[in-house]
């Protein structure tokens, strides 16, 4: 018998440090490190170089999910404790490079620079850095490693656009363990600061009115940072209309004219660094129908358009939960966003290579055909039907209908609700 202890006590000593086991304050202080980098490439190519390193006064996130559990996004960052060689953090992210490498101009072999940020609590010892990418065939790959040491003295602590105020939108307590929203306003000029206040208050109101974010309103919390522009409105290429707007967002991103994304990455980070943020949004001050997300970047959406709640909700589910979108007959920018055979990381679409094995498989009912087939017998049934993913063949969604398939106020499909809710339980449990 007492052998018998012994020697599970000795199985459970030779397991190998699980993940869990790091302690954020054995590893990490307060505050939040910054890297700043170029990233420059085609498609078939890239590099990274350091920009600066900073070292902010807040980390939004939670200090008991210091690993990615979630295996989302096109990156992943990697963060070693350089003298142990232990791994102390993780996140899946998403960026611009990332999508920009399938459009003709990348295909083309015509390079182009973005600036990108990495975020992760201040480590209190030297690091190392590592950035995986999923290739074409989604298998992770080594492609940038950096080494900081906390106490170079070439990590920068000022702090920038400290004049901007900072609102309180919705409070449900500390950082720590709640999903952290910063709003950031682009294009609304000194007058226009009651619009700003005016609009956020609608679009709060449609957010925390949509499943699941009403049944999780005590999850979040809500900051509005009132960054002040030059000028009123935001860059229309296609129209020759370039505003001075602090936050540099554009119509027309990666030549598709709905598509509104912002390049000037530091100055966002510079503004966001007031308030401690798990997700950025975005606003445009426009009339005109535009908006955008990428997965742990950011999501935009403009102010005054009919379709404005659908956008900004919609947007934010590609943000925050790394939701691909299901509709699949707009005109978009990629080339082959999803391989041909190659099962998409995203949580909400499949290719169905494997339909004994289906991502969500646990909430299709037994007895429902797969594929689904798409008519009246099958509007409320989650399964697997064919058109998603910008591809009328060879991808699948979920659901009849989603807010991630319909313009308009519909429903977040049964899938994409439980994609969110575990995003929002990772961040705050
Ligand atoms: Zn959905």
């Amino acid at each position: 018998m007492r052998f018998l202890t012994t020697l599970i006590i000795t199985l459970v000593l030779a397991v190998p440090a699980a993940a869990g086991d790091i302690e954020f304050d054995d590893y990490f202080t307060e505050g939040c490190l910054r890297v700043d980098l170029y990233h420059t490439g085609t498609a078939e190519s890239e590099t990274y170089a350091v920009d600066e390193l900073i070292r902010e006064p807040h980390w939004g996130g939670n200090p008991k999910r210091l690993f990615d559990t979630m295996n989302l996004g096109s990156h992943i960052m990697r963060v070693y404790d350089l003298e142990t060689n232990r791994e102390i953090f993780s996140r899946g992210y998403c960026s611009i490079f990332s999508e920009w490498a399938t459009t003709d101009e990348a295909i083309e072999g015509i390079p182009r620079t973005f600036h990108e940020t990495l975020l992760m609590p201040m480590p209190k010892r030297p690091v190392q850095i590592r950035i995986d990418r999923r290739d074409r065939k989604n298998i992770f790959r080594n492609v940038y490693d950096l080494v900081v040491n906390p106490a170079d003295y070439h990590i920068m602590t000022e702090t920038r656009f400290s004049r901007f105020r900072v609102r309180s939108i919705e409070n449900n307590g500390s950082s720590a363990n709640k999903v952290d929203i910063a709003i950031l306003a682009d294009g609304y000029d000194k007058d226009e600061i009651h619009k700003l206040r005016d609009d956020v208050k609608r679009f709060m109101k449609v957010f925390f009115d949509t499943e699941p974010y009403a049944s999780r309103r005590r999850d979040f919390n809500v900051k509005l940072i009132e960054s002040i522009s030059a000028e009123s409105g935001v860059d229309n290429p296609r129209k020759s209309v370039y505003r001075n707007n602090l936050l540099g967002l554009s119509f027309n991103s990666l030549e598709l004219d709905r598509y509104m994304l912002s390049l000037s990455n530091k100055t966002i980070k510079d503004v966001a660094a007031k308030v401690p943020y798990d997700i950025i949004i975005l606003l445009a001050n426009e009339e005109k129908y535009g908006g955008g997300g990428i997965f742990n970047l950011y999501a935009t959406c403009i102010s005054d358009n009919e379709h404005d709640g659908y956008i900004f909700t919609h947007e934010f589910g590609h943000a925050f939960a790394g939701l691909a979108d299901e509709y699949y007959s707009s005109e978009v920018a990629y080339n082959e966003m999803y391989p041909r055979g190659i099962e998409p990381w995203e949580p909400n679409i499949t290719a169905l290579l494997d339909p004994e094995n289906i991502k969500w498989g646990d909430m299709i009912e037994e007895g429902t055909p797969v594929p689904t087939p798409d008519d009246s017998l099958h509007t409320d049934v989650v399964g697997c039907f064919e058109g998603a993913g910008y591809s009328a063949e060879g991808l699948y969604r979920p659901y009849h209908t989603c807010r991630m398939f319909e313009k308009g106020l519909v429903d977040f499909c049964p899938v994409c609700r439980k994609a969110i809710e575990d995003m929002i339980d990772f961040h705050t449990r």
